[in-house]
């Protein structure tokens, strides 16, 4: 325990006494006259606007009810009056002399409850009062009102101990004892020692000092330490739903009828006087609901203030993520992630469409534990019923939530087991009106309905999305474009130079024959004339290929057997390319390949570079296996077709190829090679109106896939037989 002069010593070091406001003064001393004319009080209060301002909002409030509104002060005090004026400024002044962050929060005080209490006692005091005529009703209302402003003084500098101590008082413990145990005083003692350094009436201060004396003492003692004595005991009775206070009937035989009349006209001022001050009160019908409607209020409002800028800061590291991503996946893995965080959903699914607008393929990021299962997630685009592809086509579902057993499209159910979750969230990834895909959340079952600013939140993620997702694919088709384009100039360049190549070749071709018929045949230039030609044939077969690159598109079309047409290619190629021991190349024909309508010598071209490189990829050796199967137009990709599929075990496409596939002159091999085979061959497949695709890795070799369109009038091989 600390002796009294310390503490008054550390309440004054820790600059706790807080001054009253000039115009509070001159406004008490003028109200302490009675002979003060109205004119000079509301001189005094048109000289502070803040209190100006409260004092019309009071009087134009419906609490009094005047039918006409009040614009000027002068009016105002006339119909307020001069002690109603003086506790509207008492309040407003305490109030804001009070309401510093540092008093407000300190000790574990709850202010709205302490301001309540303190209002409430001012509020009754003043009744009591005016009932009794015992004393000044002002200086009854300013006592209630400061009553406990001790304990203020004492938890705003003695933050941890008050703490402690309103937490034992929670526990039944007598705050009076606590405060005198800790401290050596009690509020009461520290209120009053504050007032009295005011220099106010010191039966205020005597009223603050003993309003939690011995009812035995206060029998003895003047008028307003009685009255604040009651209206305390009143105020913290009333609190606990009692409305008895036997204070009342033994200071001044106040019956029940004045008690309800009290507490009645009481809490209705304090309601009306708390608005116009924008003083924040808690009601308190029941301590212990009270209490926790309080402490609700507080954390309800702390909770938003907190996941408010916890949502724009990280709303801003969730745009920075999505603008530095580099890909789809990167995009993907920002917005899982900040959904997580922000929001508490762990389960998503992205729904694009495919690049030809028929399938839904639903995709995560590659970290999601759900990417293993995305390969299997295809919907096909307009014929679906799913909510997926519902939101997918409608700006503004009405009920578009998935929910278990309500929905009878199957795929959602199972979008639902996939989540674990009984519902699911589809939300629309759109730009300007136009859809880019469906996001998915699973929500757990306590989330729904999602709160408002939950739903705010990700229509603001989604939208973010949405436009990011729109200009990578922007980008992508940009970059398609260029390539095109790049590829045409190249074509036309290469198919320039070409023919201007060929030209002289062909004359040092003849000048070489020639040359070798007029030499004898033992000549020992000869053998040079050898090694030219020979360079002469490396540049040619370049040439060749260059020209192929520039090629016009194949133009004769025909009925083809795949199969027999592979077949046939297989045995000429097994004997050339694949002859080597340590290589092998095998046919699997697909059974239900129909007839189709395309190039012959297209389809051989591209077979033949394709299994060159595999041979020439597998210098240790290894196997090739062609296969060939009738392709679903149900399968992502869609359209029915034929598909050839070249497989092979070799090492895998090197990165520099695999990360400029299909580009020109990209090449690992030397000697007389372009690095034009893979440009042509995408190239001709395109040309034919099919589809290249190509799976490589390091361990599995290199798979590509071609699939060759049926048309109309392409017969299945069933109907031949
Ligand atoms: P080139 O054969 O003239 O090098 P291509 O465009 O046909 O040009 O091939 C480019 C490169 O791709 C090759 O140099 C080779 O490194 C790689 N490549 C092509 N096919 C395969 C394959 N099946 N396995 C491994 N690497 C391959």
């Amino acid at each position: 325990m600390i002796s009294k002069d310390i503490v008054y010593s550390k309440i004054k070091d820790a600059g706790n006494i807080p001054t009253l406001p000039e115009v509070l003064l001159k406004l008490l001393s003028a109200c302490d006259n009675e002979d003060t004319p109205l004119s000079e009080i509301s001189e005094i209060v048109s000289h502070d606007p803040a209190l100006s301002a409260k004092i019309l909002q009071l009087v134009n409030s419906a609490y009094y009810g005047f039918r006409h509104s009040f614009s000027s002060i002068d009016q105002a005090v006339i119909y307020l009056g001069a002690n109603t004026i003086k506790n509207l400024a008492v309040t407003m002044s305490v109030h804001q002399v009070f309401s510093s962050k540092r008093q407000q929060s300190a000790g574990n005080l709850r202010p709205a409850l302490f301001w309540w209490q303190s209002l409430m006692c001012a509020s009754t005091a003043k009744h009591i009062a005016e009932k009794t005529g015992a004393t000044k009703s002002d200086e009854a209302y300013l006592g209630g009102l400061l009553h406990n402003i001790g304990q203020l003084i004492l938890a705003s500098t003695f933050r941890e101990e008050y703490g402690a101590i309103t937490a034992q008082k929670q526990l039944g413990v007598d705050l009076l004892a606590l405060e005198e145990q800790y401290f050596g005083i009690n509020h009461s003692e520290a209120g009053a020692w504050l007032v009295r350094t005011w220099n106010l009436n010191p039966l205020i201060a005597d009223a603050i000092q003993y309003h939690h004396a011995p009812i035995t003492l206060i029998k003895e003692a003047f008028p307003l330490v009685k009255i604040i004595y009651a209206a305390n005991q009143l105020t913290q009775n009333y609190m606990e739903l009692n409305y008895t206070c036997d204070a009342c009937s033994d200071l001044f035989r106040m019956g029940q009828n004045d008690l309800d009349e009290i507490v009645e006209n009481g809490s209705e001022e304090v309601d009306a006087m708390a608005a116009s001050m924008g003083i924040v009160v808690s009601t308190g019908f029941n301590k212990k609901e009270h209490r926790e409607t309080e402490k609700d209020t507080t954390q309800t409002a702390e909770k938003t203030i907190i996941s408010r800028v916890q949502n724009i800061s990280l709303l801003t590291s969730f745009l920075t993520e999505l603008v530095q991503a580099n890909s789809v996946d990167e995009m993907f893995s920002a917005f899982e992630r900040s959904i997580n965080i922000l929001c508490n959903f762990d389960k998503v699914l992205f729904f694009l469409p495919d690049e030809k607008n028929l399938f839904f393929n639903g995709q995560t990021s590659s970290q999601n534990p759900l990417h293993s299962t995305c390969s299997g997630l295809t919907l096909p685009l307009e014929k679906s019923s799913s909510q997926i592809a519902k939101t997918y086509f409608n700006p503004h579902p009405k009920e578009h939530l998935i929910q278990a057993g309500k929905d009878s499209n199957l795929a959602d159910q199972q979008i639902l087991s996939i989540f674990k979750s009984s519902a699911a969230l589809p939300l629309r990834l759109s730009i300007k009106g136009k859809a880019v895909g469906v996001v998915l959340l699973g929500l757990p079952q306590e989330s729904c309905p999602l709160p408002d600013h939950v739903t705010n939140l990700l229509g603001s993620l989604v939208q973010q999305l949405a436009l990011c997702l729109h200009l990578e694919f922007e980008k992508r088709k940009r970059a398609k474009e260029l390539h095109t384009e790049r590829m045409d100039a190249i074509s036309m360049t290469a198919r320039k130079f070409a023919h201007e190549i060929n030209n002289p070749l062909g004359i040092i071709s003849n000048y070489l024959v020639g040359m070798r018929f007029k030499l004898p045949e033992e000549h020992e230039i000869l053998g040079d004339i050898g090694i030219i030609d020979e360079e002469i044939k490396r540049i040619s077969g370049m040439v060749s290929q260059m020209q192929m690159f520039s090629q016009a598109p194949f133009s004769k079309f025909e009925q083809i057997d795949i199969n027999k047409l592979i077949s046939t290619l297989i045995q000429l190629v097994k004997s050339s390319l694949f002859a080597r021991p340590d290589l092998s190349l095998s046919f699997i024909p697909g059974s239900d390949v129909p007839l189709i309508t395309t190039s012959r010598d297209a389809i051989k071209q591209v077979l033949i570079n394709l299994l060159k490189n595999a041979a020439e990829a597998m210098e240790d050796g290894g196997r090739v296996m062609v296969r060939t199967k009738k392709h679903s137009e149900d399968e992502p990709g869609g359209n029915s077709g034929v598909e050839i599929i070249i497989s092979d075990t070799g090492p895998g496409l090197p990165d520099a190829v695999k990360n400029n596939l299909y580009k020109p002159f990209i090449t690992t091999k030397q000697n007389g090679h372009s690095g034009l085979g893979l440009s042509i061959i995408n190239k001709i497949v395109s040309d034919i109106g099919g589809e290249l695709s190509c799976n490589s890795t390091k361990t599995k070799g290199t798979t590509f896939t071609i699939i060759l369109p049926i048309t109309k009038g392409d017969t299945p091989l069933s109907d031949l037989t």
